[in-house]
């Protein structure tokens, strides 16, 4: 990898996400050699995939290089690589530009889409994980309508207009709002000569409520404001099959449709070399203690969405969030300074800064500690909130402006078929 030897010694870390990146900017100065490997080179910010889906933001503005982000660092060095394996006896991270040695490595890797096992739903829906797939997602639903508009099949132009998605937590639900919206504002004057008052917006549910994160109030709350957009939501149903045409469920009922989104779970990526059974615990997350440290490794830790820490207040781990990425990236940055000043460690604890969803203009749910609140007011909070997190004036000013811009305009310009996605539209015809 062509990386100098130090007198320091080497952290590397795997993933520039928020845990990975808080860890590397927590230990910009101090005496350690910090190697990061990504597989892109840039940050990117998942909270705001479903505007790229959606053509309301550019995916420029949401992503970030790493290396700008790291730049004026001393001892950082940064390697554009996909991690294919981990040689725990020799302290050895291969990847596809070749091998590097560690004295501490940190797994970083974030989650990936949980299909739980049904490879029918992973081959024919769409995911949204990553920049890559909110643009795949962005082309098919304008394809959709372009294809929509050359048939005079009803039954196949219902189904191009028909958008499933299957999971209401946050992703489900803000996608689901942002496609009424569009249905409403912006089909009916970019395809007049077709009837978009047929286009479907089904958000399912496995369980009885919406964002069931989040209090009972927000869901409630969530699921009036969506119903007043015209999304239909089916609760307590679950999707068993989706042939690229049709989804069945346990219900019986099903939906004709070219487009599944798929965004019902999540599990930790793992990398061969440190996926043995006793190391993972739900949803394929690394087991790791108070301080991060992998079970049974001294020197290998996990942070972020990847890390499963089971505590008394969190049996089942943290949340899969950004919050408690960049907090446990921040102490285990502290935590690895003071393992090598021989200094007790501190263990990580969550601190809960709240939760928020947003459904559509005005439209948002935010739960705080000792505040909750719906509407207007939480749809601001929700935008701060968003602008401040994001890495970059440029991008903040970006994405201001364009919000501002769509605001005022009811429009959402980025919906461009930059790079289509080759859907096979025959499906129909059989
Ligand atoms: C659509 C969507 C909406 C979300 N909305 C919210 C929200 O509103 N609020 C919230 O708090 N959280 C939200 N989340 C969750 C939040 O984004 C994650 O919890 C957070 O990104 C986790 O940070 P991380 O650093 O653990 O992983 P990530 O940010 O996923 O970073 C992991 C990094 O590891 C890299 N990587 C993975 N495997 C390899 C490999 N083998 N080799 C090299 N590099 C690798 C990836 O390229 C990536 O850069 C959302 C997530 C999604 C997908």
């Amino acid at each position: 990898m062509n990386i100098p030897q130090s007198s320091f010694p080497r952290v590397v870390i795997i993933g520039g996400g928020f845990a990975g990146i808080a860890l590397a900017k927590k230990l910009s100065k101090k005496e350690v050699q910090v190697v990061l490997i990504d597989k892109h080179n840039y940050h990117a910010f998942q909270p705001l995939l479903y505007q790229v889906s959606t053509g309301g933001l550019e995916p420029d503005s949401i992503a970030y290089p790493i290396r700008k982000i790291l730049k004026d660092f001393p001892n950082f060095f940064f390697r554009l690589a996909k991690v294919e394996e981990i040689r725990t006896e020799g302290h050895l991270v291969l990847t596809n530009i070749g091998n590097i040695a560690y004295d501490y490595l940190v797994m970083a890797t974030g989650a990936e889409t949980n299909y739980y096992g049904n490879t029918e739903i992973e081959t024919n829906s769409m995911a949204m994980k990553s920049i890559p797939q909110s643009l795949n997602l962005r082309s098919l639903i304008l394809e959709n309508f372009e294809q929509a508009l050359l048939t005079d099949q009803y039954h196949e132009r219902d189904a191009l207009m028909n958008f499933v998605i299957v999971g209401a937590g946050p992703t489900g639900v803000e996608l689901a709002g942002a496609l009424a919206e569009i249905k409403k504002g912006i089909l009916p004057k970019d395809y007049p000569d077709l009837d978009t008052r047929r286009v479907q917006i089904n958000l399912i549910q496995s369980g009885d409520r919406i964002l069931k994160e989040m209090s009972v109030q927000a869901s409630e709350k969530a699921e009036g404001f969506l119903e007043g957009l015209g999304v239909q939501i089916w609760k307590n149903m679950r999707v068993t099959g989706f042939n690229g045409k049709t989804v069945t469920t346990n219900t019986g009922e099903s939906f004709e449709t070219a487009t599944l989104v798929w965004a019902a779970g999540v599990k930790g990526v793992g990398v061969k070399g440190l996926d043995a059974k006793e190391l993972l615990v739900g949803g394929n997350r690394l087991k790791v203690n108070t301080y991060n440290q992998v079970i049974g490794h001294n020197n290998i830790f996990a942070i972020g969405d990847v890390a499963c820490m089971q505590t008394k207040e969190a049996p089942n781990g943290h949340p899969m969030m950004a919050q408690p990425a960049m907090q446990q990236g921040k102490q285990l940055g502290e935590n690895l300074v003071a393992l090598l000043e021989n200094k007790p460690l501190k263990p990580f604890r969550y601190k809960d800064k709240g939760s928020m969803a947003t459904v559509g203009r005005n439209k948002a749910v935010v739960d705080m500690e000792n505040f909750k609140f719906q509407g207007v007011f939480a749809w601001y909070v929700w935008m701060f909130v968003h602008l401040f997190f994001l890495i970059g004036f440029r991008n903040r000013m970006v994405v201001f402006v364009n919000w501002v811009y769509n605001y005022v305009r009811f429009d959402r310009e980025a919906r461009l078929i930059i790079r289509p996605f080759n859907k096979d539209y025959k499906m129909f015809k059989d």
